[in-house]
């Protein structure tokens, strides 16, 4: 098949992480036989250094054209003045809006050979396998915010629209797996969370009466993902709380560069990223661990271009080159050897090729 991937590789680490995922993709265009064209534009910081935006026009224009977006990480210590006019993330934030892309899948997968890269246990991650779907267009990162010298606001609105559609693509998502969809608010306190409780517990009870429905306060929530990994199966929540709570969870898989993203909207067209940052502490040596986001390209061809057995493929590379040993300074122990981001795409690109 033909597909133009518009590349958003951003500040720090991301332009690391986006080239190894672009060699992986084009690994896969080679052997699977497929034309992928890559179209590489501004976003960030670093367009905010070049043209004072941190989403250009031409940049949206180029994503709106594309099949699939795949952005590497923006922002970063040089942009982050609180009193700075334009703020990278304010770019991310209205890319996500522009592609109207409101449900952020994020899925956990823990590898065994990782076990001791995570501060819990081993006998606690055994069986770990969760989806956290987060609200990723609405709630408080896009309400009307206000400041003055003694005074702040930021405003948090959720409409029963917004809830019904990202709790449908959670509760569809959780019939494809184990069932069980676990709805993360805070309705004891929050307005918006007693909506979100009254709208999921209806709509689940209506439109999927085979599904598993838990209910848990958000602050619950963040002792039981470290208690109890491995009875989650699909989270669903708003937005904050998911950026929260997917951070947390990154730490069962070991490190923060291990987990991929997709957002999706109505359309085939989806947004793929790690769900990490710049990394500025890192950036510039060539260490990042380019893993979450060729795991995040791995869902690009699966929920943009229907590329399932292409993005098993990946997956499996991936498993493979850790299994194999492959380690970048993240994830590995004190005494085994270890990895480049470069090294590690060759180690993944290598185990790919021999996929069947
Ligand atoms: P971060 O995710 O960049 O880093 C947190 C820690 O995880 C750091 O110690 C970092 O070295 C490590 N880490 C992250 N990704 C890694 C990888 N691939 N390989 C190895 N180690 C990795 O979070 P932060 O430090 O809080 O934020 C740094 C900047 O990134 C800030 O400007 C923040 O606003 C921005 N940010 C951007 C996004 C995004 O673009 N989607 C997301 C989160 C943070």
């Amino acid at each position: 098949m033909e597909a133009v991937i518009a590349l958003l590789p951003g500040d720090g680490i991301g332009p690391d992480v986006t080239a190894s995922a672009r060699l992986v993709l084009a690994a896969v265009a080679e052997k699977y036989g497929h034309e992928f064209a890559f179209r590489e534009e501004l976003m960030g910081g670093i367009a905010i250094d070049e043209c004072g935006d941190p989403l250009p026009p031409a940049t949206i224009a180029s994503c709106e054209a594309a099949d699939a977006v795949l952005l590497g990480a923006v922002g970063g210590p040089k942009w982050s003045d609180p009193n700075a006019p334009v703020r990278p993330e304010q770019g991310l934030l209205k890319l996500r809006s522009t592609l109207g892309v409101y449900a952020n899948l994020r899925p956990v997968r823990i590898y065994d050979e990782l076990a001791a890269a995570s501060p819990l246990k081993a006998e606690k991650l055994e069986g770990v396998d969760l989806l956290v779907v987060r609200e990723l267009t609405g709630g408080i990162y896009f309400g009307a915010k206000s400041r003055d010298e003694d005074s702040a606001s930021d405003l948090c609105v959720y409409e029963r629209h917004e809830i019904e559609r990202i709790v449908r693509v959670a509760a569809k998502l959780a019939a494809g797996r184990r069932g069980k969809l676990c709805s993360v608010d805070k309705a004891n306190i929050l307005e918006t969370s007693r909506l979100w409780r009254d709208v999921t517990d209806k709509l689940v009870a209506s439109e999927f009466p085979d599904i598993e429905l838990e209910t848990l306060l958000v602050d619950a929530a963040a002792m039981h993902l470290l208690s109890r990994p491995a009875d989650f199966d699909v989270i669903v929540t708003e937005n904050m709380f998911g950026d929260i709570l997917t951070d947390e969870a990154s730490m069962l898989a070991g490190s923060m560069g291990m987990l991929p993203s997709a957002s999706l909207g109505e359309s085939s067209r989806g947004l793929y990223e790690p769900i990490h940052g710049s990394a500025p502490d890192i950036a510039g040596r060539g260490i990042a661990n380019p893993c979450g986001a060729i795991a995040s390209a791995a869902l690009l061809l699966r929920h943009s271009l229907g590329l399932e057995s292409e993005a098993a493929a990946v997956e499996a590379a991936i498993s493979e080159a850790i299994s194999n040993g492959a380690r970048t300074a993240d994830i590995a122990d004190e005494d085994e050897a270890v990895e480049s981001t470069s090294e590690m795409t060759d180690v993944i690109i290598g185990c790919l090729q021999r996929q069947p």
